[in-house]
């Protein structure tokens, strides 16, 4: 069995940044404080990751039950402010979701820094989140790595998992880091936060500037999972 594991943001979709006042509003709720989230450089990071760096620059001290209540009200926030900016489906991506229904031996999940709950307001938002049965989402302060591991661990309890059939979809360096820490293979792409040659520096198994059409992009999956015949006699 071939697995994908699927980026949201600035891989599937985007919001046109309409996380942004549901996090500012959600700490200024929680710490008091005013912030602009255009301090830092979210792409890639989990929600808990942005949450611990927005508090370390707010100077607020926030203990693991502080940082819940941030994600918990940003999450809560975000399906009202999702219709208030102009998102879209990334070029292809409904189309080779829609392909790999007819495809029983590849599978496809979520592996996202989003939480559960901020995963699903984008995904319904933007009608996507019948293609993703499950996936592995930020729930706590632990790295991407992390969720990456739990992604591969539900993975196998559908079934077996070919070696060299590990996919990860992302559009940042932490994807192709996380990617790395699972022995999986990343399709990096740069229609977030990312250009092609940033990507590249981080050595991404591939590199595009945007998601092929559908059958273009499952045939790199099944050559990259084919055996290796070279060098084997040709068949009479
Ligand atoms: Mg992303």
């Amino acid at each position: 069995m071939t697995v994908l594991f699927w980026d949201i943001d600035g891989t599937l979709l985007s919001t046109g940044k309409a996380g942004v006042p549901a996090w500012e509003a959600a700490v200024k709720e929680v710490t008091g404080h005013d912030f602009a989230l255009s301090s830092i450089r979210v792409p890639g990071l989990t929600d808990f990751q942005i949450a611990v760096r927005t508090f370390e620059l707010l100077g607020v001290q926030a203990d693991d039950e502080t940082l819940r209540r941030m994600v918990r009200r940003y999450e809560e926030m975000l399906p009202s402010t999702l219709p208030l900016r102009q998102g879209r489906v990334l070029p292809h991506v409904r189309e080779i979701l829609e392909h790999l229904r007819t495809r029983r031996d590849i599978r496809s999940y979520l592996l996202t820094g989003n939480t559960r709950d901020g995963a699903k307001a984008k995904l319904t938002h933007y009608n996507l989140f019948d293609y993703f049965s499950d996936g592995a989402f930020a729930e706590d302060r632990g790295s991407r790595a992390s969720i990456a591991r739990r992604a591969l661990e539900l993975a196998r309890t559908a079934g077996p998992v070919a070696d060299n059939g590990v996919f990860v979809i992302g559009d940042t360096e932490h994807d192709i880091e996380c990617a790395g820490a699972i022995g999986a293979r990343t399709i990096a792409v740069a229609t977030g936060g990312y250009t092609v040659d940033e990507l590249r520096r981080h050595t991404p198994w591939m590199a595009l500037s945007e998601l092929p059409p559908p059958l273009e992009f499952t045939r790199l999956i099944d050559d990259a999972c084919a055996p290796d015949l070279s060098g084997q006699p040709l068949p009479a």
